[in-house]
């Protein structure tokens, strides 16, 4: 295989470093074509200089002048702006694009990979949520080929056949959708009601960023990966089953009808995969430790809470009705960064994404311009409801 081109948005970011992590492993193999970052130049400007990135982008650009200064002797350019995002997203010279951006912010250039046809590795579920049909089409269109990094679906990428391409079709009665439970798993509805930013950015198993951290412990992540779900494995939301299982060692499962249940087991790193979508068909080493199952020794299930986590139950009613999917993400993102700002409780999370859900109905926008329109409508929606909220 030749040496392949790959660009990493969002590579300050949790996956981000993890994927310049597994690439350093595979000189022989990867290059990093550019790294981008919404503000956080200093690290960028490590990262492009270690790596030795033809360019840096930085997406705010007020950042882009102490960036430009501190790679002024290496041979790395420096771009700035989101349409700079899309450009070094959908370049010549790029085979590979990892969509690490958190949020509607990655919708644009990830896209834009889709749309030039690339290797996409799919981190970003936020835009298959908010977009799902059209990101869809477009990766059909152009030829593009869509690897999930999200460690469940990656999981369930792994348990089904080659050539998948339908649950009926490939003798598929369920998808199995575990989750960790998060941080509250067991918490009481009173407990909830007092939780902080920062022990909700605390996940028992994985070390993610502050939204997906929070997310997690809503279980609206789980929410928005039963979306995503849908969108990656052409399934209807009734043909996936979320199944806690808090010990994280099993990432996700698919079970056919003639009874058996494959499932993908490791311990909780990313860099599993992310090597596997880099180098598939076929494998690489990661840097991951082996599964010990013996230290592990046990593997525990239970059925989610639907009533002290409504998100999951939000995320169910959204799969398939309209925009409802685009609505509840910007919804979420607003509510959660609230949070994060210590101007909403832990428990009001779902209360925002609820009534904005209930506030903004439209139909599956057929256009990006429409879904962003459907975006910015629920975004002010979520703004209102929050001047609102009992403090
Ligand atoms: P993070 O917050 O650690 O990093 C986000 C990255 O996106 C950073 O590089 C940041 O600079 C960049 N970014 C943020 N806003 C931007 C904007 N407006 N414009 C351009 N760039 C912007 O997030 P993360 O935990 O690495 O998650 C990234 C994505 O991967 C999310 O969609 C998340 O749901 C998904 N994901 C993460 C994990 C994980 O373990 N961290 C697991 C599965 C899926
Ligand atoms: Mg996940």
């Amino acid at each position: 295989m030749s040496l392949q081109n790959i660009t990493v948005l969002g590579a300050t970011g949790s996956i981000g470093v993890s994927t310049l992590d597994v690439i350093a492993r595979h000189p022989d193999k990867y290059r990093v074509y550019a790294v981008t970052a919404a503000q956080q130049w200093q690290a960028l400007a490590e990262q492009a200089r270690a790596h030795g990135a033809r360019y840096a982008v930085i997406a705010d650009e007020q950042y882009a002048e102490p960036l430009a200064a501190a790679l002024c002797d290496t041979d790395t350019q420096v771009l700035a702006g989101p349409s700079a995002l899309a450009e070094v997203a959908q370049a010549d010279a790029v085979q590979v694009v990892m969509a690490a951006i958190v949020g509607a912010a990655g919708l644009l250039p990830t896209l834009a990979a889709a749309r030039a046809g690339k290797k996409v590795l799919l981190a970003n579920k936020e835009a298959l949520v908010m977009a799902g049909h059209l990101f869809m089409e477009a990766v059909a269109a152009h030829g593009a080929t869509l690897l999930p990094i999200d460690s469940e679906h990656n999981a369930i990428f792994q348990c089904l056949p080659v050539g998948y391409r339908a649950p009926q079709a490939a003798g598929v009665s369920k998808i199995l959708l575990t989750a960790s439970g998060g941080p509250f798993r067991t918490w009481s509805p009173d407990a909830l009601a007092a939780v902080t930013p920062e022990q909700a950015c605390a996940h028992p198993n994985w070390s993610m960023g502050r939204k997906i951290s929070v997310d997690s412990a809503t279980m609206m992540n789980k929410g928005l990966e039963l979306i995503e779900a849908c969108w990656l494995f052409n399934a209807n939301s009734d043909q996936i089953d979320v199944v806690i299982h808090p010990q994280s060692v099993i990432h996700s499962m698919v079970q056919y009808v003639d009874g058996s249940v494959l499932a993908q087991l490791g311990n909780p790193d990313m860099r599993t995969p992310i090597a596997h979508a880099l180098a598939w068909p076929e494998r690489i080493a990661s840097g991951v430790a082996p599964l010990d199952l013996i230290a592990a020794a046990r593997l525990d299930f239970e059925a989610p809470d639907l009533g002290r986590f409504p998100c999951l139950r939000l995320a169910y009613e959204a799969a398939q009705t309209g925009a409802a999917a685009t609505v509840l993400n910007a919804a979420n993102e607003v509510a959660v960064a609230a949070f994060l700002d210590g101007r909403l409780p832990f428990d009001r999370i779902a209360h925002i994404n609820e009534q904005v859900m209930q506030a903004v109905q439209a139909p599956v926008p057929s256009t990006i311009d429409a879904v962003l329109a459907v975006d910015a409508l629920a975004r002010e929606a979520a703004n209102h409801a929050l001047g609102t909220q009992p403090r």
